[in-house]
């Protein structure tokens, strides 16, 4: 699986800094998002690094399926299930996106409003 020393969610994924990990798909992790913008605000990573969704080549868009699929597992756990959440992955400077390796938030626990937000 390639990753990148210097990526905050590889150095995650080998154990090099600490996460609060709620879920292990194989190819997937999921943690708690240390800045929690939802009373339950989860992410959810593929193990190779990916830069975004834009930076997916051959085969990666199955990755995608199957985060997807895991988070739908990691919401059910995480009690949001019935009352609903929102899935959202950045790509690149307008969506604001800090950390250059594929992700996705799971947001939920609480009504989240209208979808796009200006800080
Ligand atoms: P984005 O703005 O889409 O790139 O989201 C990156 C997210 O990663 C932000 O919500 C951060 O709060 C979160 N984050 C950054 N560093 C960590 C970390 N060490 N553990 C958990 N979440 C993190
Ligand atoms: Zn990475």
């Amino acid at each position: 699986m390639e990753q990148s020393d210097t990526c905050i969610f590889c150095n995650i994924i080998s154990g090099t800094i600490s996460a609060d990990i709620l879920f292990d798909g194989g190819d997937t992790l999921f943690f708690k998002d240390i800045h929690p913008q939802a009373p339950v605000h989860i992410v959810g990573i593929p193990k190779q690094h990916i830069t975004s969704l834009d930076g997916m080549v051959g085969d990666d868009h199955l990755l995608m399926g199957k985060l997807l699929h895991d988070a739908t597992h990691v919401a059910r756990d995480a009690g949001i299930m019935k009352s609903g959440y929102r899935v959202i992955t950045n790509i690149g400077l307008h969506a604001g996106q800090e950390i250059p390796h594929l992700h996705i938030h799971i947001l939920g626990g609480e009504p989240l409003g209208p979808l796009r937000c200006k800080a």
